[in-house]
């Protein structure tokens, strides 16, 4: 009893008492100190400057604008501030993150203050009461991050995701050793019975671990403490967004003076998480693409080279086969917490390769040559597309119609295409919109804007932005969520594209007035990547599902859908290496054991109808949210989902 009196006596007494702060520092100890301090900051910024000047010494971003400054304030305060991004897509080891984090923060009072003490110049004393409080709140986030960096030494010990590389990073169990020993040397100050000479050690050890830790920041990819905040503060506006070349000496990324400053800065920024290689279509089906390592490889080439070089990107740094791989989906820029975005950069350097007729490919140029001479994907005669809207007797569009139809390559050519937008039709109809569909529509240049080919890619946008403007074009739907992208984003380089929405944000808002029959079925939702991430619709077609039956998501919906392998121009390039994407994802589908797998997407439709059959004996049916609500239609609305 008098036993445990006495313990609380003492937790009072430490409670008043808390942080001890070292005292009677003699000369030598101060000279000792400044030194030691010299020689680390020294350290710190001898390389520290040559990153910089790395950056600072590429070629400036074309397109960039600071503004609007708002979006990048909230970008900062929720992905940088909050963590959210990192808590949000791996909630455990993210939140442990977040709390080295905020202990960072609430500790950088702290060391200015404890560097302070060595000189002799303490602001914060533990006596004050801002300082007492100070001392305890910084005390609070060293135990939360005391906690996590050892749960995050153990995940990386022990559990080692695959996504964080092969081999056990010594150099990062080292830093994280270095944080807990920050930590365990902050709260031993607070320990009651230390005596003075034990004060001062645990001074003497914090700042220590301190001057060895600062040195080993621009030297290894805890750089990303220093770099990642500017990176997301300054981050290219827009999802995936493929910058404009800067006039016709601008071939794309060829060598070193094509990296832009804001590539440059985030290829510094890289914290080889492997969050984009976990989410990337490519690297989970053994193909060689791993977008990690295409960011690595570009801070290599600037570490090998710098931003001066005339040395070829593609080679011993960027693998060409790897960058033709990549289906565009955007997951990685979407998972990266230091705001990278993958795509200038793939799109980059296909564009080099592209121009300076590194990459040949038959597939490519087939597609190329089509586009031209075609103006459309498929590579067939316009009069195929003439026959088609001639037998869905299709009413031309004359500036009288709320809305241009647009029929897509897919939409026009393909046989399944031609069902859905013969489906999207009857649904218009019957909803009672005036609708026409042009003469001469061509591509939107999709595939060959992803591929690289913006000579191909201007052509077809500027004949598609006469045609609309001759034809007063105001409002356009298209079943294509990469014709949508297209034009309402990547066409603005070269003029103002008519308002454009997808059929299922069409759908969606008049379902008050579609047929609202339960079939009884089960639909499971594909999320197409340009019609989620990219444009951010995922409501609108579950909304225009629901309406026929009962919605289920598989494992990876919405955000981190998995791709169908079409985008990017692949659909149109030949044999993938490694496991199908679209099978990968097609057993995932069905093993929902749904009935239906409804999409949204004529790609993902035309890569589903193999890889479904090729997965399962019994494969559920296939079919677009426009087939499934024209299916409930009644009869008298005139059938043409014959195609
Ligand atoms: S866009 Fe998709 S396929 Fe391309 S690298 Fe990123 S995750 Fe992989
Ligand atoms: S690019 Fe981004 S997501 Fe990928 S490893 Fe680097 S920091 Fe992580």
């Amino acid at each position: 009893m008098f036993h445990l009196a006495g313990l609380s006596r003492l937790s009072i007494a430490s409670l008043a008492i808390g942080y001890a702060e070292p005292v009677g520092f003699s000369r030598w100890e101060i000279v000792l100190f400044l030194v030691l301090a010299l020689a680390s900051l020294s350290a710190f910024f001898a390389r520290f400057s040559k990153v910089l000047v790395r950056i600072f010494e590429s070629k400036k971003d074309p397109d960039f604008r600071l503004s609007p400054i708002a979006r990048r304030v909230w970008d900062f305060v929720w992905e940088v501030m909050c963590q959210a991004k990192v808590i949000k897509e791996r909630p455990l080891p993210g939140l442990a993150h977040a709390f080295v984090f905020w202990g960072f923060c609430a500790f950088a009072l702290v060391t200015l203050n404890h560097f302070a003490t060595g000189v002799g110049f303490p602001f914060l004393r533990s006596r004050t009461w801002v300082g007492g409080f100070y001392f305890w709140f910084a005390a609070a986030f060293a135990v939360l991050t005391a906690v996590s960096i050892a749960a995050l030494f153990v995940r990386r010990l022990f559990v080692r995701p695959i996504w964080l590389g092969q081999k056990v990073s010594y150099e990062s169990l080292f830093i994280a050793f270095l944080i807990l020993a920050l930590m365990v040397t902050y709260l031993g100050a607070f320990y009651v019975g230390a005596s003075p000479g034990t004060i001062k050690a645990l001074w003497w050890a914090h700042t220590l671990a301190l001057l060895i830790f600062l040195p080993l920041i621009p030297h290894t990819k805890h750089l990303h403490l220093v770099l990642s905040p500017v990176t997301v503060f300054l981050k290219r506006e827009g999802f995936s967004r493929i910058p404009p070349l800067a006039g016709d000496e601008d071939f794309g990324m060829v060598t070193g003076r094509d990296l832009t400053q804001i590539a440059a800065l985030q290829a510094y920024s890289c914290v080889e998480c492997g969050r984009c290689t976990e989410h990337c279509p490519a690297a989970n089906t053994g193909k060689v693409l791993n977008p990690k390592e295409v960011i690595l490889g570009l801070r290599g080439y600037l570490n090998e080279l710098g931003p001066k070089s005339e040395e070829p990107l593609i080679g011993k740094h960027e693998s060409l086969e790897a960058l033709f791989q990549c289906t565009t989906c955007g997951s990685c820029e979407y998972q990266c917490p230091v705001g990278i975005q993958h795509l200038p950069m793939i799109i980059g350097m296909r564009r080099g390769a592209v121009n300076t007729g590194v990459w040949e490919d038959d597939y490519g140029t087939k597609l190329f040559l089509a586009l031209e001479k075609n103006g459309n994907a498929l590579g067939l005669s316009s009069s195929e597309r003439d026959k088609f809207i001639a037998k869905q007797q299709f009413p031309i569009f004359d500036g009288t119609q709320e809305y241009c139809l647009w029929l897509g390559c897919m939409g026009g050519y393909d046989p399944q295409g031609r069902e859905i937008i013969a489906s999207f039709a009857r649904v218009m109809e019957y909803l009672g919109t005036t609708y026409g569909v042009m003469k001469k529509e061509k591509c939107t240049g999709d595939p060959a804007r992803r591929l690289g080919n913006d000579l191909v890619f201007q052509t077809l946008v500027e004949e598609n932005l006469r045609n609309f403007e001759q034809n007063k074009v105001k409002r356009i739907v298209s079943i294509c969520p990469h014709c949508v992208r297209t034009m309402a984003e990547d066409w603005k380089e070269y003029g103002v594209a008519p308002e454009i929405e997808h059929h299922s944000e069409f759908m969606a808002r008049h379902q008050s007035r579609l047929p609202n029959k339960d079939t009884g079925e089960t639909i499971v939702y594909h999320d197409p990547c340009y019609l989620g991430r990219y444009r951010g619709v995922y409501d609108q077609p579950r909304q225009v599902l629901a309406l026929s039956g009962t919605v289920i998501d598989p494992p990876r919906a919405r955000e981190r859908s998995f791709c169908c392998g079409a985008g990017g121009g692949l659909a149109f390039l030949g044999e993938e290496q490694g496991e199908r994407v679209s099978h990968n994802r097609a057993k995932e589908l069905v093993e929902t054991g749904a009935q239906v797998v409804g999409v949204a997407c004529p790609f993902c439709n035309t890569m589903f109808r193999d890889a479904l059959g090729a997965t399962s004996e019994a494969p559920p049916k296939l079919l677009d949210i426009a087939q499934i609500t024209a299916l409930q239609l009644p009869q008298k609305v005139a059938a043409r989902a014959d195609g």
